[in-house]
């Protein structure tokens, strides 16, 4: 088995002793096959980032006693939620080896408050667990989900993962965390920082620096109490579904959407989804063609057909007075029409219409049958570059893209969610587990698009467990000056360097020397 840099067996037999006596038995997971289940379940190999086994807490004061015992026998620990950051790691570690600090057992929702617009979770709570409580109090709230939406509401936020809908900027809602720090302690941020003070949940602005956003994607402490701010229902809804003939046409598709969100007349990141994507929602690759290879443009314009799909594929959604929303359609048809994108009829939704009606902040994992793409244990991993909402810049950004897929004998699947500033693309490579040719051209294809992409200026959003290093180099400025910033920093709050070591590319001293 594989130990941590800085770590041996004994060491780890140690701790896992240690954390037996605090947690008894059943919550202390270090047999093989207990690391085999925490280990990256998208790989090729698994064994690359396999832990060493788990531990599950059921507290905050569980966690820093976790931590505490981390940094006494030196083997680092690594957060997760529920585990479910498929395309990206899934619940494994960087590091083959370390120990999983297993949350999901704090899985309580702690407060739910309709009047001022805002949940609070601890972070086993899923998306599938609020959406069940929100329902049970009538809807009044909704909620933003991914698109594969098995994990966790808070470890999703941390990542700064996104949805389609109002909300969908996850991190962008966070207010108020309950953090514990690599040394145990535990802090609240904000106004939390007073004892029993109200405004802990609804306030970014209180006294002196503020820390949520520096508990996103990095190693500096372990949440274990997240506020998030929920859109009020709508009295009504309108939906759009628009489709763009041609590959080429993404580039109307951003220049329409872009002016509409900047000045609010949509008031989501609505994304287009190429077609292959879709079809992997489906059925597998072989439902259309048993060939080897790409597959063929012939093959994808006869799904385009069958299914009634464009090359490109997205939903608008207006929400709020019905009045209001409806004025706002006539100022969308008149953009897209300048666009020369064909709009069809508006589906409305009123309060009262059954809420499954159309797609609205449900949870759903429909979006994992991609992996079936190309049979075997199929696996998928995201390539998620972030860039300005300019249309010429994004279409440059796709043309480079497909031709890497091309290259590299992958089809191309990417969605770009257009915001009024900027664009979010999420291209995702579906491959078989089975297939080592694939996982070599999976490998060589994600670091051309790395290189690409900082060559074109820009870079990814977030990105997979094997690539924290590579893209972490890729924002350079300055010699790395907000790398070398992040690694000060990172050895001020955690001396021991026990959590999360090369999260983000952001190691502790000793690993760095
Ligand atoms: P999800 O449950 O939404 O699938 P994960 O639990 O897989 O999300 O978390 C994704 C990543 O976010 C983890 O690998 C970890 O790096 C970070 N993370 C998750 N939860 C926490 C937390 N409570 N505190 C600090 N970091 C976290």
């Amino acid at each position: 088995m594989t130990t941590p840099r800085f770590s041996d067996s004994a060491a780890l037999a140690r701790f896992f002793d240690s954390a037996r006596a605090l947690l008894g038995e059943a919550r202390v997971f270090d047999s093989a096959s207990d690391g085999a289940t925490y280990a990256d379940q998208m790989a090729f190999d698994t064994s690359r980032h396999q832990p060493s086994g788990a531990v599950a807490a059921t507290s905050a004061e569980e966690v820093g006693s976790l931590l505490r015992l981390a940094a006494q026998h030196g083997v680092p620990l690594w957060p997760i939620s529920r585990g479910k950051n498929f395309g990206y790691g899934g619940s494994a570690p960087v590091q083959a080896g370390a120990v999983v600090l297993d949350l999901s057992r704090m899985n309580r929702i702690l407060e739910i408050n309709e009047t001022l617009g805002y949940c609070v979770v601890e972070p086993g709570v899923g998306f599938y667990d609020l959406y069940d409580a929100l329902a049970e109090r009538g809807h009044k709230l909704w909620m933003s989900v991914p698109g594969n939406a098995w994990g966790s509401v808070a470890g999703n936020a941390l990542e700064r993962g996104v949805g389609p809908q109002p909300y969908g900027d996850h991190a962008a809602q966070i207010c108020g965390l309950e953090v514990v720090l690599p040394t145990g302690e535990t802090v609240r941020t904000g106004a939390g920082a007073m004892a029993d003070n109200p405004a802990f949940h609804v306030t970014r602005n209180s006294y002196g620096p503020g820390w949520d956003q520096l508990f996103c994607q990095s190693n500096f402490g372990v949440v274990t109490r997240l506020g998030l701010w929920l859109m009020p229902a709508p009295p009504a809804t309108m939906s759009l579904s628009l489709q763009l003939p041609e590959a080429d046409d993404i580039e109307r598709g951003i220049a329409a959407f872009q002016p509409l969100r900047l000045r609010g007349l949509i008031d989501h990141d609505a994304a287009w989804v190429s077609y292959v994507g879709i079809a992997s929602y489906i059925g597998p690759r072989t439902m259309f063609w048993d060939g080897e290879g790409l597959l063929p443009e012939s093959v994808g314009a006869q799904i385009r057909r069958d299914f009634g799909l464009g090359w490109w594929n997205a939903e608008v959604n207006l929400y709020g007075e019905e009045a209001v929303i409806a004025a706002k359609a006539k100022a969308v048809e008149v953009e897209l029409r300048d666009k020369g994108i064909a709009a069809g009829e508006w589906t409305v939704w009123r309060e009262g219409d059954p809420i499954t009606a159309s797609k609205r902040g449900i949870p759903a994992t429909r979006d994992m049958m991609m992996i079936d793409w190309l049979g075997g244990r199929g696996g998928h991993l995201g390539f998620s570059p972030v860039m300005p909402s300019d249309p010429k810049l994004a279409a440059a950004q796709f043309r480079r893209t497909r031709a890497r897929y091309d290259e590299f004998g992958i089809d191309y699947y990417g969605a770009f969610g257009v915001g009024g500033r900027q664009t979010v693309a999420v291209n995702e490579i579906l491959y078989n587990r089975d297939d080592p040719d694939q996982q070599a051209r999976v490998g060589a294809l994600f670091e051309a698009l790395i290189a690409d992409t900082h060559a074109a200026g820009f870079g990814e959003y977030r990105t997979h467990i094997d690539y924290m290093d590579a893209v972490a180099a890729t924002f350079d400025w300055n010699d790395g000056a907000m790398a070398q910033l992040n690694a000060r920093v990172k050895d001020m709050l955690d001396p021991a360097g026990i959590l999360a070591p090369g999260k983000q590319g952001i190691w502790p001293a000793r690993y760095l020397a």
